[in-house]
This record gives C-alpha cells, structure tokens and sequence, in this order.
C-alpha cells in the first residue's frame, strides 16, 4: 500500500489528525510541516489510475474543479499573496495536488534571488521538525480551512 493509500486509510479510520474534510473526488489534508503555512494536500480518492490524462473526462473535470475551490480557500484562510499548485507524483504516483500559499520572501535568498518554486527551498529546512504545528496551531488551521471550504462551496467567495 502507498504512503497516500495509508493516510486515506486512517483517515477513514477516524485516526488522521491533518484530516480537513471529504470531498467528491478527494480527500482535503493539511501537510505534516508547515513551512509555507498552510502548506495543504489534495488527495485522489483512488490508486488506480495515476496520470491525469489516464482519468474519464468528467472525472477529471470534477477533480479539477474541486482542486481549484480548495486551492481558493487556502489562499483566503492563510493569507497568500499567491497559490503554486502542483501534481508531481514522483514519491508517490497516486494523483496528490501541493497547495502552497506563497508570500513573499518566504524561500528566503534561495532559487532566482528569492524567487522561484518550493522546491528550490533546501529540503531540510522544508521538512524540519520545527515546522510541525503543534496540536492546538494544527486544531486552528483545520478550522479556518474547512470555515472556507464551506464559504467557497456555498458559492460565498468569489
Ligand atoms: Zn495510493
């Protein structure tokens, strides 16, 4: 089983603490560090298929739409200046989105001078421990998302 397959799997067993909500097509999950705070995954319900190209068109279309109201709601619960989303798939090729908020000067002098993708971020600085919310900043921050998720569902944040 996936790494992601694993963490659907405690989150259909009530055990997954970076649990946001359930949508059609996936599940809505706050990132273990938090460096670009409110760093969010987007999940694919399914392993079987992992390119998007591979998915049936109104399928892709639904994973596509809710990809996008999630990413709108991060950008209003956390402040971004900009969203970077991002299906990679090259730890785990089950279809997963990065949802980065980005604000300035938040790569430090890293990439172009500052500027460029999240993974021009040293990967341990990205993924140090110090970057893990505490219980009580992680209760917080799945609030405020599902707070906006139900906004941008009901047609409320345009
Ligand atoms: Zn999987």
């Amino acid at each position: 089983m996936c790494f992601i397959c694993k963490r659907i799997e405690m989150i259909k067993n009530g055990v997954n603490p970076w649990f946001v909500a359930e949508l059609e097509t996936g599940y809505v999950v706050l990132g273990d560090n938090q460096h670009f705070r409110g760093y969010t995954l987007f999940l694919y319900k399914n392993h079987d298929k992992t390119e998007l190209f591979d998915l049936e068109p109104s399928e892709r279309a639904k994973f596509m739409e809710e990809m996008v109201l999630v990413s709108r709601a991060v950008k209003r619960a956390f402040g971004a200046e900009k969203m970077n989303c991002e299906l990679l798939g090259n730890g785990d090729a089950h279809l997963h989105w990065h949802l980065f908020p980005r604000v300035p000067g938040d790569i430090e002098n890293y990439g172009n001078n500052g500027r460029g993708p999240v993974w021009w971020y040293p990967m341990e600085k990205m993924y140090s421990d110090e970057n893990r919310p505490t219980e009580a900043e992680l209760e917080d921050m799945k609030c405020r998302l599902r707070a906006e998720l139900e906004n941008c569902r009901a047609g409320e944040c345009v």
